[in-house]
């Protein structure tokens, strides 16, 4: 693990770093630092003016520092001359609590208290769309079942193949790639791990996707519903949770011949931990599904390809993957409601913030549904529907003060104050759509 990024830059022969942090709407904010510069700035930090960002600070406010993480640190495998690093946000000597990597770094520290470590995998799909973002950048990606097309992903076999042999060279262990169920959608997968490093990658692997497409004449987007009436960009989560003591050890998968009911595999912890993101699943989705568009790729219409892959309620099951939590095999569940806007720290972060309260509290998950939910989804009357809108969920988040407390009061102040924000900008946006329903009224 790096520890000294001086050192490093000597041995790797970088001459920039770009010292990175993520505000609250997910945006990666960087200063490019000359090598020669970095020993300090190990120190002391990158100076930012927060209120220029997305974090709930004023103009008034000091110097932000980012100080770089040094273990996160990446040699941009595209650009040897530059080397990205993870920063966490500090104010005077103190932690500034609204950002999202320190918001997930308490949480896994709180995890570690109970003996627990949260690994993770993601699925950040995303499209290849023309540079200026209006259509899909393949014109002969049109089929109605586009999912698994061979000649498809073929004809972007460089992007894809470059993006994964990155992967591959930063030792994260990609194993298959794919074209998407919507024309100009791709997914690739790499190995779960802990959450803050998964994070890291998550955040990493967006601008590596962007860029790499840049460089080929794309534009790589992962917004949740780009292209009207398709599929949309979703991230599901594949969640686990292992025992700090023995390291080993999944505290989710029940032993055998314990007195544990071991419901698909899953330990008591397992399903208390489940039964939190159950409890709490229609306010994460303030943060799972955190912009206006989201709600578009939710409670859709069925999409051209036959389906959304999205929920729209709050249901668990095995093997299925029409609900919202499917539990694919023992020891661990998938999450199948985060779409490509979510912030990568702070998806870990609601899920840790989720699933502890739940072991906390012994949350039960409810009943297991073994049903297609989209062809019969409207038979279950006894499940929570997830939040129709961005205000929806915002409200359910603002009413949810447990969640709220775990996540930290600064946190969920600021994020509330400026999505509510947000909310209300849009609305003062006027729709082509309003016009066409009301002119004649
Ligand atoms: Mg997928």
């Amino acid at each position: 693990m790096t520890t000294d990024l001086a050192a490093f830059a000597k041995d790797n022969g970088v001459k920039y770093f770009m010292i990175s942090y993520t505000d609250l709407f997910g945006g990666q904010r960087a200063k490019l630092v000359p090598a020669q510069a970095i020993a300090d700035m190990q120190e002391d930090g990158a100076g930012f003016a927060g209120f220029a960002t997305y974090l709930d600070l004023t103009p008034a406010h000091p110097d932000m520092l980012a100080v770089p993480d040094p273990s996160s640190v990446i040699q941009l495998p595209w650009k040897k001359d530059v080397a990205w690093v993870a920063g966490n946000c500090m104010m005077g000597g103190k932690t500034v609590d609204q950002a999202p990597r320190n918001v997930l770094n308490k949480l896994v520290a709180e995890a570690a208290e109970m003996g627990l470590n949260v690994k993770t995998g993601i699925e950040a799909e995303f499209f290849l769309l023309t540079p200026d973002g209006s259509q899909i950048s393949d014109e002969y990606d049109t089929a109605g079942k586009p999912c698994y097309d061979q000649q498809a992903v073929m004809r972007r076999y460089d992007v894809i193949a470059e993006i994964c042999d990155y992967m591959l060279e930063m030792g994260w262990n990609p194993y298959q790639n794919d074209h998407e169920d919507a024309n100009g959608q791709f997914e690739m997968n790499w190995d779960f791990d802990d959450a803050v490093i998964t994070a890291d990658r998550h955040s990493f692997f967006k601008f590596m996707t962007k860029s790499v497409a840049e460089k080929h004449g794309f534009r790589a987007t992962f917004m949740p519903k780009p292209i009207e009436g398709l599929t949309g960009n979703g991230c599901h989560a594949h969640i686990s949770v292992w025992d700090t003591k023995t390291g080993k050890i999944n505290a989710f998968a029940a032993d055998k011949g314990t007195s544990e009911t071991g419901e698909l595999g899953l330990s008591d912890q397992g399903r208390a931990f489940l039964g939190g993101i159950m409890k709490h699943a229609s306010a994460l989705a303030a943060i799972t599904n955190p912009t206006v568009n989201s709600y578009k790729r939710i409670n859709a219409p069925r999409t051209i390809s036959g389906a959304t892959w999205a929920p729209n309620t709050v249901t668990w099951t095995g093997n299925n993957r029409t609900h919202m939590v499917r539990v694919p095999g023992p020891g661990r569940f998938e999450l199948r409601l985060p779409d490509g806007a979510v912030n990568p720290y702070l998806l870990q972060a609601i899920i840790i913030a989720a699933g502890l309260d739940g072991i906390r509290t012994n949350a039960d998950p409810g009943p297991r549904r073994d049903i297609d939910m989209y062809a019969e989804g409207h038979k279950i009357k006894d499940a929570p529907r997830l939040p129709l809108n961005m205000l929806d969920a915002l409200r359910l988040y603002d009413e949810d003060t447990s969640l709220k407390a775990a996540m930290g009061e600064e946190f969920s102040a600021a994020y509330l104050k400026l999505k509510y924000a947000e909310w209300n900008e849009f609305c003062t946006h006027f729709t082509t759509w309003e016009k066409e329903n009301t002119l004649d009224i």
